[in-house]
């Protein structure tokens, strides 16, 4: 599948209401042929992470930012279903501790980015910091930032340090993925109220996103504002189709995949001396009685 559409091109003005079907599925008739698909690509996702592990050089980050309800936890689990859990690392962010808000607003995301050779995934990220942030002012306005850093082009300020910040990690072999998971108001509210109805669901629910769903609008703008900025040629933002969500583990799955294949990682080989040892060991092995 050609992924282009679902990138958002560095520095393009997009309208998530013109230019991308949250309903979009591609040339799939059903369910089934991209279930078997998904398959194979948590299959093949193994093998890279394999590879990137015994390499030890890259790191791969993957960022997920969606409205509620829009399949992030999901998504995350049956991605990474096939991958070595010692590899890979999920870190959900909430509104920041007593103890994070001491400090400045990346410090956070700085302690939980993935080692080299491991795959760490971001539930919410920094991002949130001009979405959340961005939708309600009180949240600002309660942060300990100096007031007079509290300006108006605050939000063009925190972009350009989000894309020097990703610059950074890509400079330094972290892999930089970005997901927003484009949920439709109306699939948001049909899940919202199998939520309701069905009592394995019940826990899922929470009364706060119903009040956030009010903002809906503020969230699409700040959105776009986010994709119009932060979409970069070193990391940009992929909006994927979240009304289906067979659909959207499909793609997400094929994008790690073709992320890591371009790498063009081989496992590593060993010195020759090193492949002495081993025929020594094996020698040694075979002795035994
Ligand atoms: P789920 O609902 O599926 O468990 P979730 O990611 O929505 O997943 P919640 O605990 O419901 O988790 O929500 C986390 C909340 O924390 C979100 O409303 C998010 O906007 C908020 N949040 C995350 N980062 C920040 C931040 N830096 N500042 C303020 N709020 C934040
Ligand atoms: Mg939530």
């Amino acid at each position: 599948m050609n992924y282009d559409p679902f990138i958002v091109p560095p520095g393009a003005k997009i309208s998530l209401k013109k230019d991308y079907d949250p309903a979009y599925k591609a040339d799939f008739a059903e369910k089934n042929d991209a279930v078997t698909k998904l398959q194979i690509g948590v299959k093949q996702l193994a093998t890279y992470q394999d590879i990137l592990y015994a390499h030890n050089s890259y790191a791969l980050l993957i960022i997920f930012q969606a409205m509620d309800a829009a399949g992030k936890d999901s998504t995350i689990k049956h991605v990474m279903s096939g991958v070595n859990p010692q590899g890979c690392q999920v870190f959900s962010f909430k509104g920041p501790s007593a103890e994070e808000l001491d400090h400045d607003y990346l410090w956070r995301s700085m302690k939980a980015l993935p080692e080299r050779g491991r795959i760490g995934i971001f539930n919410r990220s920094y991002y949130e910091e001009v979405l959340v942030v961005r939708v309600h002012p009180e949240i600002l306005n309660q942060q300990q930032l100096p007031q007079l850093l509290k300006g108006e082009n605050i939000w063009q300020q925190r972009f350009e340090e989000i894309n020097n910040f990703e610059k950074y990690l890509v400079n330094n072999g972290v892999i930089v993925l970005k997901f927003f998971l484009n949920v439709s108001k109306a699939e948001q509210k049909k899940r919202f109220l199998a939520r309701i109805e069905s009592p394995e669901k019940n826990w899922k629910f929470s009364v706060s996103d119903v009040r956030e769903r009010a903002f809906w609008d503020d969230y699409m703008t700040a959105y776009e504002q986010v994709f119009h900025h932060t979409s970069t040629a070193w990391a940009p933002w992929y909006i994927i189709p979240a009304d289906r969500k067979w659909f959207t583990r499909l793609v997400v799955a094929d994008i790690i995949c073709s992320k890591l294949k371009e790498l063009n990682l081989k496992y590593p080989t060993v010195s020759e001396e090193s492949q002495q040892q081993l025929l020594r060991s094996k020698q040694m092995l075979e002795a035994e009685d």
